[in-house]
């Protein structure tokens, strides 16, 4: 018998015979907190309104003034929950009925059995006693899920990316910076202005966007199909600037029904990169491409020739007379000729042709689609366009020579820009400022 549960209880004990009173107040008193007496019914319904620490009613029925079961049946009228033990002699039908209606848990008969009133007093006071127990459990387990989700809002909220937790598809909940960057307080308003998450992602050639999902909801089994490296978005913030986003998915459960997807602000790192990019592949001076982005192209050119008889031409030229030039007007003069001729060989070419910064003052250009006679006529053009260039700040007439080849069948790229070289040899040896072709 667990006795401890009754440590923490205060009984109501109403009975009208003095010495069965004083004698078993006095043992319970030694297992209770507390024992409040009264010697009837009337007396008790008082003592409990007074006493509202009582958790236990133990009580005689046939009691001068109020008998015990007409208590119990006021007291329920504001408290259904306190437990009821009876103490009688009583076991007749109409007793056992109003019993029920008053709800008593347990009942003991008189005389009184000690062993069986304090069995009969743990048996009533044990359900509330373990569901209060339950309730502290789960007061517990809710302050901790509560704590839990706290402190997950706060990891997610100091977090410098925008956070979106989703399940495949909708938005669950996102973080601060997310509802900062789109300027709204609450998921729902973002829903409302901004339907969703990837209509905002702009609509860009190298930025995943809404054009390649079928639909909205599907962007995030979409964009998991791409490379990592090309999980990239670019979204404008309130203040109008794109910011470039690369876009991290984690499936946390494994299950691939929710996703934490989080958004990297990597804009000055793109731009870094871009300019890296660019300056590892352009020449500096003239802004054209250098040798190394040339190469690059030229085997994708050749390949592609090779399989479909693209007819791919090039031109090398280089300026005439450059070094006499140079120590006749320095270098810097030297150096705008070369951005002057860039400029006129990028208005005298096709948009997918390529030119290249070859060297020093020579350069090639790359002419896919374009037979032999079609190259040598842009290479006229740039040789006539040089020669008859007039400006006050080069205070001389400036020509170029140019050697003129295209790809044939049996060439490789080493071959053909060797066959360009010697036209252009050929084109200096005999006498300069001319296209010649082999
Ligand atoms: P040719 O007609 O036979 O080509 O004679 P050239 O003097 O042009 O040829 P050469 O190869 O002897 O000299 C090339 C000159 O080009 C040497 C150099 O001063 C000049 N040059 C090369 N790169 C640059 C550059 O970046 N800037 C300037 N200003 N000059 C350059
Ligand atoms: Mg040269
Ligand atoms: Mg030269």
């Amino acid at each position: 018998m667990n006795k401890e549960i009754l440590k923490n209880i205060n009984v109501l004990y109403v009975e009208d015979e003095q010495d069965v009173r004083e004698f078993t107040s006095k043992t319970i008193s030694t297992i209770v907190n507390s024992v409040v007496v009264a010697e009837n019914g009337k007396e008790g319904l008082e003592k409990f309104k007074e006493n509202p620490e009582i958790n236990l009613i133990l009580t005689d029925i046939n009691m001068p003034k109020m008998g015990g079961l007409e208590m119990c049946a006021e007291i329920r009228k504001f408290n259904d929950e306190v437990p009821i033990v009876i103490t009688s002699a009583h076991s007749d039908p109409d007793f056992l009925k109003k019993a029920i209606d008053v709800k008593v848990s347990a009942y003991a008969m008189k005389p009184i059995d000690l062993y069986h009133l304090i069995e009969s007093m743990i048996k009533a006071v044990e359900p509330i006693f373990l569901r209060k127990e339950l309730e502290a459990v789960n007061l517990n387990l809710a302050n901790k899920v509560e704590e839990a989700v706290k402190k997950t809002k706060l990891i997610l909220d100091a977090q410098d990316n925008m956070v979106v937790l989703t399940d495949l598809t909708k938005a669950i909940d996102v973080n601060k910076k997310f509802l900062e960057y789109f300027n709204v307080a609450t998921l729902e308003e973002f829903f409302e202005k901004k339907k969703s998450v990837i209509d905002q992602c702009k609509i860009e050639n190298g930025f995943f966007n809404a054009s390649q999902v079928k639909d909205t909801s599907s962007w995030i089994s979409e964009i998991l199909k791409l490379n990592e490296i090309d999980r990239v978005v670019k979204i404008e913030n309130t203040s109008g600037e794109d910011r470039v986003f690369v876009v991290n998915i984690d499936d946390y459960e494994h299950k691939g029904e929710h996703y934490v997807v989080s958004f990297t602000d990597i804009t000055e790192l793109k731009e870094k990169s871009n300019l890296l990019e660019y300056q590892a592949t352009h020449d500096q001076l003239t802004g054209l491409f250098n040798r190394q982005k040339f190469n690059e192209i030229f085997l994708k050119e050749i390949k592609r020739d090779k399989r479909y008889d693209n007819a791919l031409s090039v031109i090398i030229f280089d300026i005439d007379d450059f070094k006499s030039f140079n120590d006749q007007f320095g270098h810097n003069v030297g150096d705008e000729v070369l951005k002057i001729i860039s400029e006129i060989v990028l208005k005298s070419v096709r948009e997918h042709d390529t030119i290249v910064r070859w060297g020093g003052e020579e350069f090639l250009v790359l002419l896919p689609q374009t037979e032999i006679e079609g190259a040598v006529n842009v290479a006229e053009k740039i040789r006539t366009t040089i020669e008859n260039y007039e400006n006050i700040d080069i205070p001389r007439k400036i020509t170029a020579s140019f050697g003129v080849t295209k790809l044939q069948k049996d060439d490789d790229e080493n071959s053909v820009i060797k066959k360009a070289d010697e036209a252009l040899y050929l084109a200096k040896s005999k006498g300069k400022n001319l296209v010649v072709s082999n």
